[in-house]
């Protein structure tokens, strides 16, 4: 964990009360000519810090705004420069739709808690000597812990940047909180532990104590994989047509859509993890994670590569977040091992695609809950720990992301492999 704490991005609706709201779609409009600006003088081969200093002249947003612009636009053109496939482009300076302004707390925005009404006042310079005000709303979580950071600033939270983002035809405050004592409980102290088995498809989740299995889910995102090839396949047309401008507004989705898909997958597991006492999470190493994928072209290798350390360190960053601690082991023949404990036979041909069953036991198992019950098997050998037999493995959940719209409710679908179907709550994955 970086020593400066933990952010976290909290969502806020504006109740504007003071200020013509289309002030913001005009600091929006502001931020991308600005963002054009950057992307055009680097693309002439301006040097960053003059290319600083001249769009900071011209802006008519403030001076710290604008600079939290610069930032974010030097940092698409590093990933440019840093990626030798170039398969997204360099970014396009000839984008009109609107761009979030992004702002320093007590400068560009500020907020401010009404001590009798405990109301969280905002103002937002949307453009230079032109402030909106009003009052945030957002869910009763993202409201709460807002209260409470703008209580304690300066001593356990910190209120960072914000962005005015554009959602739907409105605009929201996307605010970022750190908080700078994050307490993590120590790994020596954890009683249950879970095996996180990350896949392209899929993340298998098996919790396991020093005598038993307790409980396994495996929530499927197969939608996230259809969709990154829908968008794929469009933004190649597009290429091939010209239309680079479409292009990047095309690329913002994409990796907004991944990023929120990701992020309310991981939201998911942390919650379902929070359940169990004092767990911790267990992960295998990430660099020989992708062993088990064909990558028949650099195009499938793309596609999959990005969401699999992203889930992982959303969730490990969540975790934290919420006091549990996070582990790693070596990754080999965790997806090849029978998970009982007294025959754990180890051989390429006990799995096949998503089945798994053993040569020599006959032990059947879907094939990523198995590898999630080997990886915490493992972490409990290498601390010494009890390992349980595990010689009957029970039903497990099966829950499905649907990607589409804006349902972020899982589904719970009957399991492949000798499970029971369940009844999943709200937004909660159990
Ligand atoms: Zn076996």
């Amino acid at each position: 964990m970086e020593a400066d704490g933990l952010t976290h991005t909290l969502d806020f609706q504006l109740d504007i009360r003071e200020g013509d709201p289309s002030l913001l779609t005009d600091g929006t409009l502001e931020s991308r000519r600005v963002v054009n600006e950057i992307f055009r003088l680097d693309k002439e081969g301006w040097d960053w810090d003059d290319i600083e200093d001249a769009v900071v002249d011209r802006s008519d947003h403030v001076q710290n705004t604008t600079q939290r612009l610069v930032a974010k636009a030097t940092t698409a053109l590093r990933e440019y420069y840093g990626d030798e496939d170039h398969d997204y482009g360099r970014p396009n300076n000839n984008v009109r739709e609107p761009f979030p302004i992004r702002m320093n707390h007590g400068e560009g925005y500020d907020l401010s808690l009404d001590g009798d009404t405990n109301d969280i006042h905002f103002r937002v310079s949307a453009l230079k000597h032109n402030h909106v005000r009003g009052v945030l709303t957002g869910s009763p979580d993202h409201v709460e812990q807002l209260q409470t950071a703008l209580q304690d600033e300066d001593d356990e939270w910190r209120v960072g940047t914000a962005e005015v983002v554009p959602v739907d035809g409105g605009h929201e405050l996307h605010v970022n909180v750190t908080r700078t004592t994050a307490d993590v409980a120590p790994k020596e102290d954890a009683q249950t532990v879970v095996g996180v088995d990350i896949n392209e498809d899929c993340v298998a989740l098996a919790v396991l104590d020093e005598d038993d299995i307790i409980a396994s889910v495996i929530i499927d995102y197969t939608r996230i994989k259809e969709r990154r090839h829908e968008f794929f396949t469009i933004r190649k047309r597009m290429q091939q047509n010209g239309q680079t401008a479409f292009e990047t507004v095309l690329q913002d989705r994409e990796k907004r859509y991944v990023h929120d898909q990701l992020h309310k997958i991981s939201h998911g597991v942390v919650e379902w993890v929070s359940q169990f006492e004092n767990p911790i999470m267990v992960f295998e190493d990430l660099t020989d994670m992708r062993e088990d994928i064909e990558y028949g072209t650099r195009m499938n290798r793309r596609l999959h590569s990005l969401p699999f350390a992203k889930l992982r360190s959303y969730i490990t960053y969540k975790a934290a977040w919420e006091g549990i601690p996070s582990d790693a082991v070596d990754p080999e023949y965790t997806s090849q091992e029978c998970p009982r404990t007294e025959c754990e036979h180890r051989v390429r041909a006990n799995r096949r695609g998503k089945r798994f069953k053993c040569v020599v036991c006959g032990c059947q198992d879907h094939a990523d809950r198995g590898a999630g019950i080997s990886i915490a098997k493992k972490w409990m050998s290498k601390e010494e720990r009890n390992v349980p037999l595990l010689k009957i493995l029970p039903g497990f959940q099966q829950v499905r992301r649907e990607a589409s719209g804006r349902v972020d409710r899982p589904t719970a679908t009957p399991s492949l492999v000798g499970g029971h179907q369940t009844e999943s709550g709200a937004g909660v994955l159990r």
